[in-house]
């Protein structure tokens, strides 16, 4: 008997790129917009999920032009078609390790090396664990760092929310489409989000606020069944029954890779200075990974549009010919 492969071929991508820009979130692809249409050859790296974490956001309201807001999904989808219009190409790939060697940047990856004289790193950043006895266990079992990936399977449950965030808030008005019950526990007793979205959590019915508590340990049979939380207030230690804990209390940055290669501010943010420049020449950052005040996808796509019109500078001044 024959058997036919339906595996697709993966195109053939060159070795030797002009850039090559890690991470295809907002700020990465809007880089790769920028050097496509200055004609530099560029691959785009993506480990995850296209868009980054854009692409996890149920609605942005606050992206100009999208008065009426925008699903992540369709925005990022948009910047993706954008920069292959312009001659990017995405891998989507594990970056295994970077190498310098003069001028050239060389990316090892899980499907081959590249190599560049310009890099644009973008790769973003992923959800701070709390670290409490429990949170682990539960990955996938009522533990959660994304409601817009897991909130259907709380259709009617009660649920808690970590942390007091734009991206806490804004996911606990968004789980009250599924949930019965969405309790906000947060260690102050103000939040830090956006004066609108504190509005929008206030007036939302199905929203509960517990203030100046911690998470102690999160605890059940099989999956999640109550949170031991402390009263910051009293001391006190209480048992909070819930089906599901949704943990949003910061982020950290993608930047192991980099550590020992560019300077990274205390957080391990990137540091570079307002043209995206890094401590290493041909070398840029863009969006929430490099350190800065605003992370929002405006501000991002702000990053990559000059990151990669200073990297198409860097290229010219160069006077690179590789072909
Ligand atoms: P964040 O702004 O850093 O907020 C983290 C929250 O978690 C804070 O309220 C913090 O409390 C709390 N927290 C930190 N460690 C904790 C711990 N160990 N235990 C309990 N609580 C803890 O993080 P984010 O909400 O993910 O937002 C990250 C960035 O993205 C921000 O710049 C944000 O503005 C931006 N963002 C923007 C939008 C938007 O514009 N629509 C949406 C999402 C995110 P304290 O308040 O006490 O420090």
């Amino acid at each position: 008997m024959e058997f036919i492969s339906i595996t697709k071929p993966i195109e053939k991508i060159e070795e030797v790129q002009d850039v090559i820009i890690l991470g295809g979130g907002p700020a990465g692809l809007t880089a790769g917009i920028y050097t496509g249409r200055n004609l530099w050859r560029t691959l785009i790296i993506e480990k995850g999920i296209l868009g980054g974490n854009a692409a996890l956001t149920e609605k942005i309201d606050n992206y100009p032009g999208f008065p009426e807001g925008i699903t992540g999904e369709e925005l990022v989808k948009r910047m993706e078609t954008q920069a292959k219009k312009f001659g990017s190409k995405i891998l989507e790939s594990d970056v295994l390790s970077l190498k310098i060697d003069g001028n050239w940047k060389i990316v090892e990856t899980s499907q081959g090396t590249f190599r560049a004289p310009t890099l644009i790193i973008a790769t973003g950043t992923r959800p701070r664990k709390l670290e409490v006895p429990g949170e682990e266990d539960f990955i996938g079992k009522g533990v959660s760092y994304c409601a817009v990936c897991d909130g259907a399977f709380f259709i009617g449950k009660k649920v808690a929310v970590i942390g007091g965030g734009d991206s806490a808030v804004e996911e606990a008005i968004y789980l009250t489409k599924f949930a019965e019950e969405v309790t906000i526990i947060h260690r102050r007793d103000t939040l830090r989000a956006e004066k609108i979205t504190q509005q929008r959590a206030f007036s939302n019915p199905k929203i509960k606020f517990l203030w100046s508590h911690v998470v102690k340990a999160i605890e059940g049979e099989k999956k999640v069944e109550r949170l031991v939380l402390e009263d910051l207030k009293t001391g006190e230690t209480k048992i909070f029954p819930v089906d599901g804990v949704f943990i949003y209390v910061g982020l950290i940055p993608n930047t192991e890779l980099f550590k020992d290669i560019l300077n990274l501010d205390p957080n391990g943010f990137i540091i570079t200075d307002e043209k995206m420049h890094t401590s290493m020449p041909g070398i840029y950052a863009a969006g929430d990974v490099r350190g800065k005040i605003l992370r929002q996808i405006v501000t991002a796509v702000a990053d990559g549009a000059i990151a990669g019109m200073e990297a198409s500078k860097f290229l010219e001044e160069l006077n690179y010919k590789e072909v």
